[in-house]
């Protein structure tokens, strides 16, 4: 690849007090994303959540015969009276599965049920419950039209035709589909690989006991857990000192076994300028202020061939700036053609909030139904970015833009889901 140039993209110096906008460090950021190219053939199950790379092209047509879509009576279009009464003679039955393989005469029609393969000379069904039947005779009025109830071989997929295209991100009615065509093997995007560590002195593992000043190491667990959901493969690198010998044997051991590295903690001011002088040794990393709350310090850049985001270090910050940078580069490197951003809803605010222009928040709210049936939502608990418990008890963020100021109950505001971001 040529070399970034970081330098001009890094708003101005790296510490600029001017922070960089959420939006221009996400364009930023795609414009430096190299997809996995490796590819793996895989059983159908197996394809849950992966990019397909190739496209699926359908082996037949679906349906592959001209079929009934109702329970009736196949007949041919001829046959149907323009007014008054018709009778015709059934002579058999055509069921889903077990054809009728006779000829049908003029006057004559077949009894069939939905699925079943229209019989030749037939291309018209009447829905039982528009006849009398007696014996081995039907009786009908007029108001059926030629070629009514009939499903046409090829209506809902065409033979060759493309029907999901690489680059798909694989859900489970895709599973389903693919299975419909036939097909039990797929060609995928191979699985991206994630190194993460934390950083910090204070940080304990879970199992150590607390010593006075030390918190437990939580990131490693929301971060795991937010991987998880991506579907990549995690390579957890534990905690890491405060220590340059250290950190930067972990940052190449991280750049050589994943594609992507993620740290959280120690990226801002004060401490970057530790963290700054080992990545700009070990490879191009810009470090920005970004204009959000929570989760201003990002670094992002490469490592050798790895793409590198250096996180916040607080809990909230660490999820938020996961959800909103390196989910959606994840999903571009991950081989996802078109990744959307997960969407903003609208929703009544029941509470004020207190906001300044000039950053993007994204508070943690509650989304839930009003008495009137619209969908209403407030800000809960205490908005800290290192307050864990209120991220736990949200189901969304309240998104509130850059130019906008103080939130009054009533307003509407713009919400993002956490159920189905990832
Ligand atoms: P830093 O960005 O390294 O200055 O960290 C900011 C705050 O987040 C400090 O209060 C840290 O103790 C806390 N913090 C950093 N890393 C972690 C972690 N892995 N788990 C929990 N808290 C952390
Ligand atoms: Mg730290």
């Amino acid at each position: 690849m040529t070399q970034p140039d970081f330098i001009q993209a890094s708003c101005a110096d790296d510490y600029d007090p001017d922070s960089m906008p959420v939006d221009k460090a996400r364009h930023f950021i795609r414009a430096y994303l190299e997809p996995v190219q490796a590819q793996e053939s895989i059983h159908l199950r197996g394809v849950l959540g992966r990019v397909l790379a190739q496209d699926i092209l359908s082996p037949c047509n679906v349906p592959n015969h001209d079929n009934s879509a109702m329970d009736g009576y196949a007949l041919n279009g001829a046959d149907l009276p323009a007014s008054g009464q018709a009778s015709l003679q059934v002579v058999g039955t055509a069921f889903a599965g077990k054809t009728f393989a006779g000829k049908v005469g003029s006057g004559e029609c077949v009894r069939i049920m939905t699925g079943a393969v229209m019989p030749d000379q037939t291309d018209t069904v009447i829905i039982q419950e528009h006849v009398q039947a007696e014996g081995d005779r039907i009786t009908f009025g007029a108001g059926t039209k030629a070629g009514q109830n009939r499903r046409f071989a090829g209506e809902d997929l065409k033979l060759g035709q493309v029907v999901l295209p690489a680059g798909h991100l694989v859900r489970p009615a895709d599973l389903g589909l693919i299975a419909s065509l036939g097909i039990g093997e797929v060609r995928v995007y191979r699985k991206l690989r994630a190194a993460f560590f934390s950083t910090g002195d204070e940080l304990a593992s879970i199992g150590q006991p607390l010593a006075a000043g030390q918190v437990y190491d939580s990131n490693r667990y929301t971060i795991y857990g937010m991987l998880s959901r991506l579907g990549v493969e995690i390579i957890d690198m534990g905690v890491v000192r405060d220590d340059p010998i250290l950190l930067e044997k972990a940052l190449i051991e991280a750049s050589q076994s994943a594609d992507v590295v993620l740290t959280s903690g120690g990226v801002s001011v004060g401490e970057a300028d530790y963290m700054k002088e080992l990545l700009n040794k070990l490879g191009q990393v810009v470090f920005w202020k970004i204009a959000m709350k929570p989760g201003r310090p990002l670094a992002y850049g490469r490592i050798g061939h790895a793409h590198y985001f250096g996180l916040p270090g607080n809990p909230v910050s660490v999820m938020v700036t996961f959800y909103q940078f390196v989910r959606d580069a994840m999903l571009v490197l991950m081989g996802q053609a078109n990744p959307q951003p997960a969407p903003l809803l609208n929703a009544v605010c029941i509470t004020s909030i207190k906001k300044t222009p000039g950053r993007t928040e994204f508070q943690r709210g509650a989304l839930g139904l009003g008495d009137d049936g619209a969908w209403t939502v407030q800000a809960i608990g205490n908005q800290g970015s290192g307050v864990l418990r209120s991220m736990s008890e949200a189901n969304c963020f309240i998104v509130l833009s850059d130019s906008c100021g103080n939130i009054d109950a009533g307003m509407t505001v713009q919400v993002q889901l956490m159920d189905g971001i990832i």
